[in-house]
């Protein structure tokens, strides 16, 4: 049984209406906190008989409406995908570039970033190796290097126009979402307060 839980609004947060609470994610029971207890979601027929059985459940609705920012927000990135605008010329890109330390902390705690990286260890005896498979960030700059000491991404600007791009305009068309649900997990924890979502809020039509 999967019992979802809504996330509470915050300044970070913009998940609003990326569509993500009633689309792509099953649930058998979805809860929100409301004025006096939860706001209870029937997400399958195991969700409804569990329902049928609470007692002291006195009424079933849907989720309240999202918070005015965080609809704003999700507005524009929806505006901005529609268009395919991938913000060519925004001075913002060498802004995040000159900032970022490079961290990671933004892939890290994100929880739709799964970039890896296989790598070989040749063992001793010169006949055999170890291939690992282990996460990697696309914002390390080892991660666009291939053999050869090639690195397909050696600035830090193209490792934010490449993190921007497969979250926004890559992924989508392979499974028909963005890959970001909003969570605002990556606004927070930036030591140097980089926010991808600026790139958005500049162009607002
Ligand atoms: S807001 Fe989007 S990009 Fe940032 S951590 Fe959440 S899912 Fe990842
Ligand atoms: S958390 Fe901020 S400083 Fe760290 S890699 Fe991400 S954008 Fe750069």
């Amino acid at each position: 049984m999967l019992v979802g839980i809504s996330c509470k609004p915050d300044e970070f947060c913009f998940c609003g209406e990326l569509g993500i609470e009633s689309s792509s994610v099953p649930y058998d029971l979805f809860l929100a906190k409301g004025e006096g207890g939860f706001i209870v979601l029937q997400g399958s027929q195991l969700g409804a008989e569990i329902i049928a059985g609470l007692t002291n459940l006195t009424e079933i609705t849907r989720l309240a409406g999202k918070t005015a920012v965080a609809a704003e927000t999700a507005a524009h990135i929806d505006r901005a995908v529609q268009r395919h605008e991938t913000f060519d010329d925004s001075p913002l890109w060498d802004d995040f570039a000159r900032r970022c330390l490079s961290c990671g902390a933004c892939s890290l705690c994100c929880p739709t970033c799964y970039c890896l990286d296989v790598r070989e260890y040749g063992a001793l005896d010169g006949q055999t190796a170890t291939r690992i498979q282990e996460w990697d960030n696309c914002l390390f700059k080892a991660h666009g290097e291939v053999t050869g000491g090639i690195n397909f991404r050696k600035t830090r600007r193209e490792r934010f126009r490449y993190r921007f791009l497969h979250k926004y305009y890559g992924f989508g068309p392979l499974r028909g979402v963005i890959s970001c649900v909003g969570c605002g997990r990556c606004r927070e924890v930036c030591p140097v307060r980089i926010d991808l979502l600026e790139l958005f809020c500049e162009q607002r039509n």
